[in-house]
């Protein structure tokens, strides 16, 4: 059984599904600024949640409300998504309000206690309300045609219950965040407060609201309010929007498009996407048209609650008061070799970043200088690469393994953030293959970098290598991977491997250290010995770094945010130990100016 779940591992290479937990409000924060932090790092994927409730091992523990972060291709999600059981959907698309969006406005009613109105007046006042906002729309400019106003109404109402999302997508435009939506909705209450009147208990869009008593006296009780049709608590930043076929919590309410049938628990693709709000669709994205829509007063829009995210606007600079780090930059970091080999004046994209406040922005630089300056000046905690961006998208070929990924034949040190001298190994064995099948495909400029916690990062810096397609960056992808069904094909494979035992690879010892014997004895006796170490050794790598341009990739020697220790270059033949650093950290030095001979001749 053990090595069938080994076996079936090495197709795993599917990281963009990352998950982070927000166990209190405190640690909220945090982690989204952790998957914002992810997702810059993937060219900009959507963030979603999901309620703890449903995601198995921290289900009992977790408090009411607390959520799973998801960093994810719409693609991937959707993959997924359709395999959950239905009950299982309780999936929010993050709405960031750095981002444009469409219009979207959400719709509660308790039924019981508006009993006044029926079926019949709910569709009037609904018919009335989208009226209003089509007509709104049309009046500030938005669009100047009623026919590119598409209105998707999404229902989840049951029983007492009145749930409606609307949202009014409007191809080519974009609200310019969601705090501009806020607004619009502001404006259309005041339209029916001049309409009907401000005696709220007449007006027909305000309607019987219960509240929970907020004051200390008041704990407990409920009152009774007149509150707008509309909800206007939901235009904040870092909003959770329920998406397409999801339910709230365990009430199972999911949210299908009006018309739908909801009995059916088959979703569709196309209203999945449809209803996204921060979606762009690759085919607009040259020409979306910001739609501005200010306060009545002509005042830039507002959050409608908290602010304590306020600290990752653009406007408020990184900062990092870490005067160790700042000693590091001076002190060791190689300025002029590391702009020389990536910066490529001002056609470069560098990220700068602040894990802790989620803090990423954007740089070009026109010398050396410049760089040289900004990270004195700002001391990112680290600082990642993007694609060239002078005419057609460039970059250098890189690939990326991580020792996480061979949890199931590290035994060492399992799943932790570490790693050590015995499961650096498979590292080692990473390092040989992916030389090897790179000088197979004609490469000769290759630098591999530690990163300072459990991994490395493998740069191919030939001019043929920056020219790489997506496609042919997949097709390399796929012929380096072990693909279990290649049993009889595997030839230049076989070879690597054989070249490598025979150079003194000790992959026995590897296996003793691990306490694998029996299971590498099993592989051995049903697979030939070959077979066997290809199984426990093939370099597992993170497709998603390769083969995606727009994905950053940290640069090197910058320190790790974890484990404090630099990323440093390390040997084509694996032969040096990353895991010494000294104290005077001369060994440090001497690497430094290794990496300064090595790109410099
Ligand atoms: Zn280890």
């Amino acid at each position: 059984m053990l090595l069938i779940n080994k076996i079936s591992y090495f197709n795993y290479c599917f990281k963009d599904y990352l998950i982070f937990n927000s166990k209190n409000k405190g640690s909220f924060s945090k982690s989204i600024n952790r998957a914002i932090y992810e997702s810059n790092k993937r060219g900009r994927l959507p963030i979603f949640s999901k309620d703890v409730k449903f995601s198995g091992v921290l289900a009992t523990s977790a408090p009411k409300g607390a959520k799973i972060f998801i960093v994810s291709s719409y693609a991937s999600l959707w993959e997924k998504y359709i395999r959950m059981e239905p009950n299982q959907r309780c999936i929010y698309e993050i709405l960031l309000h750095e981002y444009p969006c469409h219009l979207y406005i959400d719709i509660d009613m308790n039924r019981e206690i508006n009993s006044k109105i029926d079926k019949n007046m709910e569709k009037k006042l609904e018919d009335e309300f989208l009226e209003e906002c089509t007509s709104l729309l049309l009046e500030l400019g938005a669009t100047n045609s009623k026919d590119s106003i598409k209105i998707l109404t999404l229902d989840s109402s049951k029983g007492k219950k009145l749930s409606k999302h609307f949202l009014f997508p409007i191809d080519g435009v974009r609200f310019k965040n969601n705090y501009h939506c806020g607004a619009f909705v502001r404006r259309i209450r005041n339209r029916f407060e001049i309409k009907y009147g401000t005696d709220y208990e007449k007006n027909r869009f305000f309607l019987k609201k219960e509240q929970k008593g907020k004051k200390k006296e008041d704990q407990g009780k409920t009152f009774q309010i007149f509150d707008f049709y509309a909800d206007l608590a939901v235009y904040t930043c870092r909003r959770n929007w329920r998406i397409y076929g999801s339910s709230k919590g365990d009430e199972n309410r999911p949210l299908y498009l009006s018309g739908e049938d909801n009995t059916k628990t088959r979703l569709n693709q196309d209203n999945f996407l449809a209803c996204m709000i921060q979606r762009i669709d690759p085919s607009e994205s040259e020409n979306i048209n910001l739609f501005e829509c200010l306060e009545m007063n002509e005042t830039e829009p507002y959050s409608t609650n908290n602010t304590s995210f306020m600290n990752t606007r653009d406007d408020i600079p990184l900062k990092s008061d870490n005067s160790e780090l700042k000693h590091y930059y001076e002190t060791y970091f190689p300025f002029d070799d590391i702009y020389k080999l990536f910066g490529q004046n001002n056609t470069r994209e560098f990220f700068f970043s602040n894990k802790d406040n989620g803090i990423w922005k954007k740089y070009f630089f026109k010398s050396v200088d410049e760089f040289k300056n900004k990270i004195l000046k700002t001391v990112p905690s680290t600082i990642h690469l993007g694609p060239f961006v002078d005419g057609k998208k460039q970059k250098e070929l890189v690939f990326d393994i991580d020792l996480n990924d061979y949890r199931n034949v590290r035994t060492c040190c399992g799943d932790s953030k570490k790693a050590c001298e015995k499961c650096w190994k498979y590292a080692q064995f990473g390092i040989l293959v992916l030389d090897r099948f790179l000088r197979n495909y004609g490469f000769e400029n290759i630098l591999f970098f530690f990163s300072g916690m459990k991994g490395f990062h493998c740069w191919v810096l030939d001019e043929k290598a920056k020219k790489l397609s997506n496609k042919a960056r997949e097709a390399l992808v796929k012929d380096l991977q072990l693909d279990n069904l290649q049993f009889n094909i595997i030839g230049k494979k076989r070879k690597y491997v054989s070249d490598i035992v025979k150079n003194g690879f000790d992959y026995k010892k590897v296996i003793i250290e691990q306490n694998l014997k029996n299971e590498f004895d099993n592989a051995c006796n049903k697979f030939g010995l070959e077979l066997a170490i290809c199984y426990f050794f093939w370099p597992k790598i993170d497709k998603e770094v390769t083969t995606n341009i727009t994905h950053a990739i940290k640069i090197p020697y910058i320190k790790h945010p974890i484990t404090g220790n630099p990323s440093k270059m390390i040997k084509n033949d694996a032969s040096d130990n990353p895991f010494c650093y000294s104290s005077s950290d001369t060994s440090l030095s001497e690497n430094i100016k290794e990496f300064s001979n090595v790109i410099n001749t």
